[in-house]
This record gives structure tokens, sequence and C-alpha cells, in this order.
């Protein structure tokens, strides 16, 4: 790691983020919640202040930090009770463009996603069929002459009608044609401006949180050929190459908000009085907070671990999944003791915590299930038989019978977005 200089000080980014969150309180997220809105203001000046474009290196007009500058810009968002998750996408995904699109591709785009006038915010790979297996997605990218023809649909697709363009995974050679069970999906940079309405529909879809999520239509919508991000056929892999530095930013958003919880949970108990005297002097509300916190202490390690050994270079697969696990769990933990110790109005709107409460639920589910983290930890830790992927490998060409996430040893396999 470098040493860190005003520029780049963990605790200077830190305030500065802090310092543009205090202009987006409560009311803000509450009001957007309710009509199920999105932050616009926020992310322009979340944009303006160059945060977004926290990872995207200097010689493209980012600021080139490393992982864990961008972990605690995230975490700090999550901190002050805003919500990352209407742009978070745009730090992870341009990795994909950064380390595998051709010099063309990046000079074309990474100049104008950093000074914020194109988005890349939708990251399209999971579909209503294939869910957690990634790759029996069904979607497919035709090469016809200079284009490929899109036909196919992706769910869960957040943030699309939001964003100028898509990092989008398809398949490009029919899946008993391929050697390798891993190899015949390529990703693609769709613009999506040009397509709305030329063989591409989206459709909103409305969850228990303000997330602009949604599914996308893609019938013989026709782009580009320098659409394909280098080689075609091996866009698993490249998306692959990119779910560890998700996993941890992720894993940083939920300590941000543990943190959130167990500061607001604190400060309830010690003002809200029921038998004359303040609800924090009991131990049974103490406790789950006392052991909340102590969660959360131990989670933000290992992400701290995990984003030092990224930044480092060395295979962090492991401490990645567990980041990500350890961090969504004290999360949920910390939200669970803090609507709790609000009693009653933890369920009113007001006090923002059932908004956070639904928020960090996701990260039990998206952009990977506890479970499928568990999966990587139980073969590629313990090295317990893999139990996933059993009855697909079987699939002609499976070759070895190599799961999806098999082959790649630095992260779980399956949907990697959110
Ligand atoms: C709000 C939201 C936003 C999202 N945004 C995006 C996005 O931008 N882009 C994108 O591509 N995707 C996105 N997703 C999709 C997300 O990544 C998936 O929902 C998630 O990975 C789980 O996949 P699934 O919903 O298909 O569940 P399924 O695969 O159907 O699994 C259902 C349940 O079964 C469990 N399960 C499945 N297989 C196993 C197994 N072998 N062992 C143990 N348990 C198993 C899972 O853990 C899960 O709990 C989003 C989802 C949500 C809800």
């Amino acid at each position: 790691m470098t040493a860190r200089d005003e520029r780049t000080d963990l605790s200077v980014i830190r305030e500065g983020v802090a310092r543009l969150c205090a202009r987006f309180p409560g009311a803000y997220w509450r009001e957007l919640d309710g009509r199920r809105e999105y932050p616009q203001a926020f992310v322009q000046a979340l944009s303006e202040a160059g945060y977004l474009a926290a990872l995207i290196p200097s010689e493209y007009g980012g600021s080139g930090l490393d992982l864990a500058a961008a972990a605690v810009i995230l975490e700090e968002i999550h901190r002050q009770g805003c919500n990352a998750a209407a742009c978070h996408a745009q730090m992870y995904i341009m990795g994909t463009l950064l380390r595998h699109g051709s010099s063309e591709q990046k000079q074309r785009y990474l100049p104008r996603v950093a000074d914020g006038s194109l988005r890349l915010q939708a990251f399209a790979v999971t579909e209503p069929t294939s869910g957690t297996d990634t790759l029996a997605l069904r979607t497919t990218a035709e090469r016809q002459g200079d284009e490929y023809v899109l036909s196919g649909q992706k769910i869960w697709t957040s943030r699309a009608e939001h964003s100028d363009l898509m990092l989008l995974l398809a398949r490009t050679t029919p899946r008993e044609q391929v050697a390798q069970r891993t190899d015949g999906l390529s990703v693609f940079l769709v613009d999506l401006r040009a397509l709305i309405g030329h063989g591409v529909t989206i459709k909103p879809i409305r969850t228990m949180m303000n997330h602009a999520t949604t599914e996308i239509f893609f019938d013989h919508a026709r782009i580009p050929a320098a659409a394909l991000i280098g080689a075609e056929g091996r866009g698993f892999r490249y998306v692959l190459s990119g779910m560890n530095a998700e996993r941890i930013l992720i894993a940083a958003e939920c300590i941000g908000d543990a943190k959130w919880f167990v500061a607001r949970g604190a400060a309830y108990a010690k003002e809200r009085e029921v038998f004359g005297q303040p609800i924090g002097v009991n131990q049974g509300v103490q406790f789950p907070l006392a052991r909340a916190f102590a969660h959360t202490l131990a989670a933000e390690a290992i992400v701290q671990r995990a984003a030092a050994s990224y930044d480092a270079g060395v295979d962090c697969g492991i401490e990645a999944n567990s980041a990500k696990l350890l961090a969504a769990d004290a999360s949920w933990e910390a939200a669970e003791a803090c609507l709790q110790i609000h009693g009653g109005f933890g369920f009113a709107e007001e006090y923002d915590v059932e908004r956070k409460f639904r928020e960090t639920r996701l990260y039990q589910v998206a952009p990977i299930s506890t479970n499928l983290v568990l999966c990587y930890l139980a073969e590629h830790a313990l090295g317990l038989p893999k139990s996933y992927g059993r009855a697909s490998a079987e699939a002609p060409g499976s070759g070895s019978g190599s799961g999806a996430g098999a082959g790649a040893h630095s992260a779980a396999g399956g949907p990697i977005s959110e």
C-alpha cells in the first residue's frame, strides 16, 4: 500500500463525504423513499465531488484512489444515513472496462464517466430463470456483420433507467458448443440511450426499499460489434475478476449501516425514559447493542484486511467473501437491535430506522446471497466438495464439471450485482 498524503488520507476523505452527506438528511431520503424516486441530487453531488470516480485512474480523469479509500467513501455514506445503492456500481463495474476494454473504449468512456457526464451504473447479469446459476443465463448476443443482435431478458438490473451505459453479460456461443462451462459468455458495454424503444424495454420493479431496480427485455436489439469488451466468450471470467472488489465495497456499506444503527440505538436508549429512567440503564437493552457493536468492529477489521490484500494485489477471495458475510450479518444484527430499542417508534417513518432496516436487509441476498458465500468458503477455505452447480455441470460440454465458481479462485460464482 502506498503512503497516504492529504488527498488520499482516509480521515480527510471520510470528513469530506460526511460534509457532503449532511446536505442530504433523513427527510430527503424519506421523501424519495415514499415516492420510490431516484436520488438525483445526491448522485449529482457525489459525481461533482469526484467520489464516484475514486477508482478511475488519474490518466482518465479519476482520482486514482485504492480500494481501501473507495470502501471508506461508501462506508461513510451509509454511516451518515444515506444510501450509496443509487450509484455504488459505478465504482466497481468500471473495473471490467478498465482491465479488459480496448484503449479506444477506455479513452472514449472513462473520462466521461469520471467527470459525471456519462453514468455507468447498470450491470445486467441476473435473469429470471437462471438466478444464482449465472452460467445458465439465456440472453443471447448473435454476431451479424458489424453488429450483435440481443435477445432475451434480464431481471433486477438496478439503476438502468438512470444510467447511460450498461454492462451486459450475454451468451455468444450456445452452452452445448463450448469446451468449458465458463466459456461462451461475453461482456458488452451497451449504450442504453440509443436502444430504448429500439429493441430494449425497461420496466421498473417496485421493491420493499427505494432501489430503482428493473427488468429489461431485449427484442432483437442491435448494438455495434465495437461494444464487445475484450475477447468474445471470455466474459464470465472478466466479470468474475471484479467480484472481490464488489464484495469488499458492499461489505463497507454494511459496516456504515451497522455503525449508523448502533449510534442511533445508543442515542435513543439514553434519551427515552420509561419507568422513570432511561431505557439504556437496562442490561436487556444494552446487551444486544453492545454485541452488535463488537461484531461490527470485528467485521470492519476483516473488511479492512480484505481491502489491503486487494490493494496489494494478493488473492483475497476468502477474505472478500468473509468480509461480505460478516459485515452483512453485523448490519442486520445492529438493525434488529436498533429497531427493538426504538419500540413502536422504530416503525415510524420519521425515525428513519425502518427505512434503513429495509435497506440493509438486502445485503443478505444481493449482490450474492449468504448461502452462496458460505458455499464458497466451504469449498475454497475448507476444501469441502463443491455443493452447487452439480446438476448443470452435467450439461454437454461441461468437461470436468467445473461449476460457476470453479476455475475462479478469487470469487464465488453466481450473481454478482445489485
Ligand atoms: C434489489 C435487488 C437489486 C439487484 N440488482 C442487481 C443488478 O443490478 N444486477 C444483477 O445482475 N442482479 C441484481 N440483483 C440480483 C441478485 O444478485 C440476486 O437476487 C441474488 O444473487 C440471488 O439470486 P436469485 O434472486 O435468483 O435467487 P435464487 O438463485 O433463486 O436463490 C433463492 C435462494 O436459494 C438459495 N440458494 C440457491 N442455490 C443454493 C445452493 N446451491 N445452496 C444453498 N442455497 C442456495 C439462495 O441463497 C437464495 O436465498 C438484485 C437483486 C435485488 C433483490
